[in-house]
């Protein structure tokens, strides 16, 4: 069991929140609330929300915080967050910490704790320019440390593997300058809180998930 329950991973691109953030919600009973996966939900569908998100999103930019912090917002006021939530990838400015603060008030809920993946960033290039993300179900591969049994084919569902256009080495680095700029300021702002914990992310996952529940008890 885990004590801690409401979570917002933290770190760069292609450290591997959404894959740990996976395994810890499928066997705790938690909501994965992926911003980067509902954008890209919103696009493929062609909301009006995806239509405003996409240019940010292609590019490697940061969708602006109203339009992100209310996603999330509307999100979490949904029944099954009252057992535990995930935010991966979200908050990634001090604005959008501050607007997630003022949406956990309003259904009095609260952060249990901010865990921060560390990696190198060769490490995190290498992760992001070899990742195929499947279609249908959202799991990631790597074409190098995690292959699928079967190329361009989810193990999981079946569903087609894709690499994201956002995954181009030259708009890695780009995303990894504006984590950065914008989202490593959100350190100290947790550390404050006492609420941050670090895990080692450039291990394997069968380290850094049991390195994970260690810092969730
Ligand atoms: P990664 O962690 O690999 O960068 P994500 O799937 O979390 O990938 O995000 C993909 C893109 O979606 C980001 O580059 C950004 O354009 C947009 N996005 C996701 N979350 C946010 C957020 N909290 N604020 C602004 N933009 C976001």
């Amino acid at each position: 069991m885990i004590s801690r329950r409401n979570l917002i991973f933290l770190g760069a691109p292609g450290a591997g929140k959404g894959t740990l953030a996976d395994m810890l919600a499928e066997e705790f009973g938690l909501v994965h609330i992926s911003t980067g996966d509902i954008l890209r939900d919103e696009i493929k569908n062609g909301t009006e929300l995806g239509r405003k998100a996409k240019e940010f999103v292609t590019s490697g930019g940061l969708v602006p915080d109203e339009i992100v912090a209310g996603m999330v917002a509307s999100r979490l006021t949904k029944d099954d967050c009252a057992n535990g939530f995930i935010l991966d990838g979200f908050p990634r400015t001090l604005n959008q910490a501050e607007l997630l603060e003022k949406s956990l008030a309003k259904v009095s809920r609260k952060i249990d704790k901010v865990v921060l993946f560390e990696a190198s960033e060769d490490l995190l290039i290498k992760r992001i320019s070899e990742r195929v993300i499947c279609d249908k179900c959202k799991a990631n591969f790597n074409k190098v440390f995690s292959p699928p049994k079967k190329n361009g084919v989810c193990d999981k569902c079946g569903g087609s593997l894709l690499q994201r256009p956002d995954d181009t080495i030259e708009k890695a680095a780009y995303r990894l300058k504006v984590y950065s700029e914008q989202t490593a300021p959100l350190i100290p702002y947790y550390k404050t809180r006492a609420l941050l914990a670090v895990i080692d992310a450039g291990q394997e996952k069968k380290i850094s998930y049991p390195a994970l529940l260690g810092v969730l008890n």
